[in-house]
C-alpha cells in the first residue's frame, strides 16, 4: 500500500543540479544529506501541499521554513505581487508601501521605535550587531549553543570547549579573529550567564537569542530565562537582542516578545512579514537605529532593500490574516499536528517529546527533555531518517532534519491535519 514513491525525475534533476550547484542545492539543508535519499524538486504548492516534478503531494510541514502563514500561492498575496509587478519590482527610491509596512509592524512590535528592512534575516542579524557595537561602544557579542542567526561570519561561531569561551569558527572561511569577540553560551544556562558577564560585562555589546529557538529543533527558553537576560544585559549596559526571525508572527500574533512579555532593545525580524518574498528588518530603540546613516554614522544600505513587491506581499499576507484568522486556524493546525505526533508515537511504543507554540511545532525522538543544544543532540537522528521516508512515502512532507522546526498555515485545515495524522500512526507502525 505504500509502496516508494516515484521520484525519476527529481532524482534526474538532482543529478544534473549536482554538476551545477554546490550539493545541487541553493541552501543546504534542502539536499537531504542528513536524512539521505533524494530531495525533491518541487513544481508547485498549493495551500498546505507541494507537489513534485514526478507528481507526487505531500502536506507540507516545512512552508519554506516559515514565511508561508497563509499556504502556498495564498490569493491575496498573489494578486499582491502580481499587482505590483506590473508597476515595478524595485525604485532605488523610497516606496509607500514601506511606511505602510513599517507601520504595520511597528503596531504589532511597538519595541520596534525605528527599523529598517533588509534582504534577509542574516542581513538583519549582521546590521543589528553592527547596530549594537557602535551604539554600546563594545565589540563583544553572546550568542546561544545551537541558535542561528544566518550565517554573516561573526555569527558562525560555536562553543570552544569550557562553559563560556570565545567562539571558534563554526566553518571554514571563517577568520579566528572574527569569531574571537563572539561568546558562546548554552542556552537557558543562567549561570554561565552570570559568570561571564562578571568576567567580561564591559566588554559586551549585545546578547543575541532566539527568544524560542527554533533552529535546533523547537526549545522554549526555560521560565524567566529571558526575564533574566533583560536584566542581568541592563545592568551591564549590553543591548538585549531579539532574532524573532523565525518566531515572529508565528508563536504569537505579537511575536515572541507579547508572549513572553519581555521586551529587547533591538529586534530581528524576516521569514513571515516577507508574505514568501526574500525580505528581513532590523529595529528597536530610537537612540540605537539613529545610529544607523544617514541618521548616523554607521553604515547600512541595500539596493534592493525594502523593494515593493516584498512590502507588497509583506503587507498583503498581514491584511489577510488579520481578516481571516490565519494565525488562529495555524496554530490549531500546529498543536493538532503535536498531539497527532505524540499519539502515533505512543500507540507504537516510540519515545517522542512534542511541543507546539503558536504556528510551529517540534518534536525530538528522545526520551528525555530537551532544554538545550546538547540535550537535543541525543536525539535518534538514524530513527528520524526512517520516520522522514516512511512519510515522504505516505504523502508527509516534513523538514529533512532532526535539527529544524515544524511549520503549519492557516491552510493546515482539520481534514489535512486529519489526513496527516493517518500517516504519522502508519509511519510510526512501521518503525
Ligand atoms: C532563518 C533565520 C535567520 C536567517 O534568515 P535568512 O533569511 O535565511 O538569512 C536568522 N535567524 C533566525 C532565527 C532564523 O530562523
Amino acid at each position: 500500500m505504500t509502496d516508494s514513491l516515484s521520484t525519476a525525475r527529481s532524482e534526474a534533476l538532482f543529478a544534473e543540479a549536482q554538476g551545477l550547484m554546490p550539493g545541487g542545492v541553493s541552501s543546504p539543508v534542502r539536499a537531504f544529506k542528513s536524512v539521505g535519499g533524494t530531495p525533491r524538486f518541487i513544481e508547485r504548492g498549493e495551500g498546505a501541499y507541494l507537489v513534485d516534478v514526478d507528481g507526487n503531494r505531500y502536506i507540507d510541514y516545512v512552508m519554506s521554513f516559515g514565511p508561508l502563514l497563509l499556504g502556498h500561492a495564498p490569493a491575496a498575496v498573489t494578486r499582491a505581487i502580481a499587482e505590483q509587478a506590473a508597476r515595478g519590482s524595485s525604485f532605488g527610491a523610497p516606496s509607500p508601501l514601506e511606511v505602510d509596512l513599517a507601520n504595520t509592524i511597528q503596531a504589532i512590535y511597538p519595541s520596534m521605535e525605528r527599523l529598517r528592512f533588509v534582504n534577509s534575516g542574516t542581513e538583519g542579524a549582521m546590521s543589528a550587531v553592527r547596530a549594537a557595537r557602535a551604539f554600546t561602544g563594545r565589540d563583544k557579542v553572546v550568542k546561544f549553543d545551537g541558535h542561528y542567526h544566518g550565517h554573516a561570519d561573526l555569527l558562525l561561531a560555536k562553543a570552544g570547549s569550557g562553559v563560556a569561551t570565545l567562539g571558534l569558527p563554526d566553518s571554514p572561511g571563517v577568520p579566528a579573529a572574527v569569531t574571537a569577540d563572539t561568546l558562546v553560551v548554552p542556552f537557558n544556562d543562567e549561570e554561565a550567564m552570570r559568570e561571564l558577564f562578571a568576567r567580561e560585562g564591559e566588554h559586551i555589546a549585545a546578547v543575541l537569542v532566539e527568544p524560542i529557538a527554533g533552529n535546533m529543533g523547537l526549545v522554549r527558553s526555560a521560565e524567566g530565562f529571558l526575564q533574566f537576560l533583560r536584566e542581568i544585559t541592563e545592568e551591564h549596559g549590553a543591548l538585549l537582542v531579539f532574532d524573532e526571525v523565525m518566531v515572529g508572527f508565528r508563536v504569537h500574533p505579537g511575536g515572541a516578545q507579547a508572549l513572553l512579555g519581555v521586551t529587547p532593545d533591538v529586534t530581528i525580524l524576516g521569514k513571515v512579514i516577507g508574505g514568501g518574498l526574500p525580505v528581513g528588518a532590523y529595529g528597536g530603540r530610537a537612540d540605537i537605529m539613529d545610529m544607523m546613516a544617514p541618521s548616523g554614522p554607521v553604515y547600512q544600505a541595500g539596493t534592493l532593500s525594502g523593494n515593493p513587491l516584498a512590502m507588497a506581499a509583506g503587507l498583503a499576507l498581514f491584511r489577510e490574516a488579520e481578516a481571516s484568522g490565519a494565525w488562529q486556524k495555524a496554530a490549531d493546525a500546529a498543536r493538532a499536528t503535536a498531539d497527532a505526533i505524540q499519539s502515533a508515537a505512543d500507540e507504537a511504543g516510540v519515545p517522542v517529546q512534542t511541543d507546539s507554540v503558536g504556528a510551529m511545532f517540534g518534536f525530538f525522538l528522545n526520551a528525555n527533555a530537551v532544554t538545550d543544544y546538547a540535550s537535543a543532540a541525543t536525539s535518534d537522528k538514524a530513527l528520524f531518517s526512517r520516520l522522514h521516508k516512511l512519510l515522504l512515502d505516505r504523502g508527509v512532507y516534513l523538514p529533512p532534519s532532526s535539527f529544524e522546526a515544524c511549520f503549519t498555515s492557516s491552510a493546515h485545515t482539520p481534514e489535512v491535519v486529519a489526513e496527516a495524522a493517518e500517516a504519522f500512526r502508519s509511519a510510526f507502525a512501521a518503525l
